[in-house]
């Protein structure tokens, strides 16, 4: 008898195999857009169905190493990375996965759009990019935070133009140092003090407890300048070049490099996932520093600007990875046997992938409205897509996050035992996913700042409703009554708990049911969109993934037969 070998899944290509991606890009671009976006996103999608890959594998393979003596016994606190790392940050330049929003002929062709067609390449690249989206998402949120006016013109042309450069030779990444060990989410606790030097710098000291992508040529840090009060809004955003004036930082991942004087790395973090992003504990005397705008005020604000950013880049990484879990369990299904049949065409495992497919549709709507808005208020200066924002960043990031562990842990299962073996390259997918939730506010914390945003404006509430009623009108002239449901139980929620929050968000009542409150709203908003994407286009898979995910997340409807009879269009 021969022995059995399963073939491993062949992926067809990222781009033209994601009809999601591409309805979405021919709605919010229009045609001329998509036409014009598509050289660069087909260029990614080939780059990822080959070199990229395997350079993911590599760095999966082969995580970071620190050396913090030479042989001599001098500090070097060098970081080693993979040639697979360093790939990866070359294709992230010269596919402009940082710097399209910046580019100025970009910003000419799509306008606010520029937001969309950056998010349509994180989509492609993130998913096996051995998480180089994380440093991609802390450069872009530095280069946000680097372009807000009251930051110095001198620093901002020092920096900016390597955060945002397409040429690997000159691109530069960024750190982000705001954990400290006494408290991630409790930033005010932050005891790390910045002192004014005598030449307009600033000297830093403490210590910074998670530091991810350590080998960044710069970080933004959280510092409490001297003499400013407790709390967290006395704390500013400082510059630390991580790299002595004299490093060659043109090859900084891979030339032996010089730390910045005062910058001590005492170790690697050991985690769970993201096993190729080296994440440092960090050590700060007096350690060089440029103020990111007036240290005296205003800082957390500022702050926020790269914050947003940073959250939009997970829920875009949340939403990627679902989507890339689905190809690979679709893939798998079609190739593998099980009940005399294929996978693919059983009925009860054709109901989890659509029903995973329903899920990954719902996270990309949520991702694609959050970049809509950043690119409506960077290039037009639009309030009330700014005001929007301030609630839709923490939704989409927090139920995206969710989302995103619930459906790997459904992938790793989708292939049996072989989704628990290091070497296929599944499990990945549920170590990786679970930093969503955590990194950039837990789920939590997320949804107390909801709260935040909705009693700052409770304006935002009743926007927040009216879209649902617009929703639940165009849902129910398209005949998609599972969102009609969906969206009317959500409205008889929200309808008394939105203004609560608003009146009095410290109520024990708010707090303690602020996560169910959160996680409604982004479902909800998540079953609007698809509906307004389905009235807009028509799209016969949006409309089924309204249907399904209204009846499924909002009603807790049965939806087993359904999503089994709906595979194909959703799937296929
Ligand atoms: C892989 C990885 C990479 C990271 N990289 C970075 C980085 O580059 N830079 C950086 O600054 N940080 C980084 N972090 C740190 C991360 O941002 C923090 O771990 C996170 O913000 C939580 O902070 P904490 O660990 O102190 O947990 P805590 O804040 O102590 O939270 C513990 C628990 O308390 C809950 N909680 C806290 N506050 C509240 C509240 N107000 N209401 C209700 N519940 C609450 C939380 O939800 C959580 O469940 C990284 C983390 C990971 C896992």
């Amino acid at each position: 008898m021969p022995r059995f070998v399963q073939p491993a899944p062949v992926l067809p290509d990222v781009y033209d195999d994601d009809p999601v991606l591409r309805s979405w890009l021919g709605r919010l671009l229009g045609a001329d857009g998509l036409a014009a976006a598509e050289g660069r996103l087909k260029a990614v999608a080939a780059e990822v169905m080959g070199p990229l890959r395997a350079a993911h594998a590599d760095a999966e393979a082969h995580p970071p190493v620190l050396h913090r003596y030479d042989g001599w016994g001098g500090r070097v606190d060098r970081v080693e990375v993979s040639p697979g790392w360093e790939r990866q940050r070359v294709a992230a330049a010269e596919h402009a996965v940082v710097a399209l929003p910046y580019l100025p002929d970009a910003r000419e062709r799509w306008g606010a759009g520029t937001r969309v067609v950056q998010h349509a390449l994180l989509h492609l690249y993130g998913p096996e990019s051995a998480t180089f989206t994380c440093p991609v998402a802390m450069a872009d949120g530095a280069a946000a935070l680097l372009s807000v006016s009251d930051v110095d013109e001198g620093v901002r042309a020092a920096w900016l133009p390597r955060l945002v450069s397409t040429d690997p030779a000159v691109a530069i990444t960024s750190g982000q140092w705001m954990t400290e060990s006494q408290g991630g989410s409790d930033v005010g606790r932050a005891t790390t003090a910045a002192l004014p030097a005598a030449d307009g710098s600033w000297r830093i000291q403490g210590e910074k407890w998670f530091c991810s992508a350590i080998d960044s040529a710069m970080a933004v840090a959280l510092a409490r300048p001297h003499g400013a009060g407790q709390g967290s809004r006395t704390l500013a955003p400082f510059l630390i070049p991580r790299y002595a004036a004299d490093s060659p930082l043109a090859g900084f991942t891979t030339a032996p490099d010089s730390p910045a004087p005062g910058l001590r790395l005492h170790r690697l973090k050991d985690k769970l996932g993201t096993r190729a992003v080296p994440t440092a504990e960090v050590g700060l005397q007096d350690a060089y520093a440029l103020p990111l705008g007036d240290p005296g005020g205003g800082g957390l604000a500022r702050m926020m600007t790269l914050v947003v950013v940073t959250r939009l880049h997970n829920a875009a990484a949340a939403a990627a990875g679902m989507r890339r879990g689905l190809a690979y369990a679709r893939a798998y299904a079609g190739a593998r046997g099980a009940a005399g049949g294929r996978l693919a065409s059983n009925p009860l495992h054709r109901r989890t992938l659509a029903g995973l497919a329903v899920d990954a549709q719902a996270a990309f709507a949520l991702a694609a409205h959050a970049f809509v808005l950043l690119g409506r208020v960077e290039s037009d200066g639009d309030h009330a897509a700014d005001n929007e924002l301030r609630l839709v960043a923490p939704l989409a990031k927090l139920t995206t996050g969710k989302l995103a562990v619930a459906s790997a842990s459904e992938y790793l299962e989708c292939f049996g035992g072989a989704g628990y073996v290091e070497d296929t390259g599944i499990p990945r997918l549920l170590r990786d996913a679970q930093v969503l939730p955590i990194w950039e506010g837990t789920t939590n914390v997320l949804a107390v700042d909801v709260l935040r945003a909705l009693s700052h404006d409770p304006g935002l509430g009743e926007a927040f409703i009216a879209r649902l009623d617009e929703a639940t009108a165009l849902a129910s002239t398209l005949w998609i009554g599972g969102a009609v449901d969906g969206l009317r139980a959500a409205r008889f929620v929200l309808m008394d708990a939105l203004p609560a929050a608003a009146a009095d968000p410290r109520a024990e009542s708010v707090v303690a049911g602020a996560r169910d409150l959160a996680l409604t709203m982004g479902y909800a908003l998540a079953c609007a969109l698809l509906v307004e994407h389905a009235a807009a286009t028509g799209d016969e898979a949006t409309k089924v993934a309204a249907e399904l995910w209204g009846r499924s997340r909002l009603t807790a409807d049965e939806t087993a037969v359904d999503a089994h009879r709906s595979y194909d269009v959703l799937c296929g």
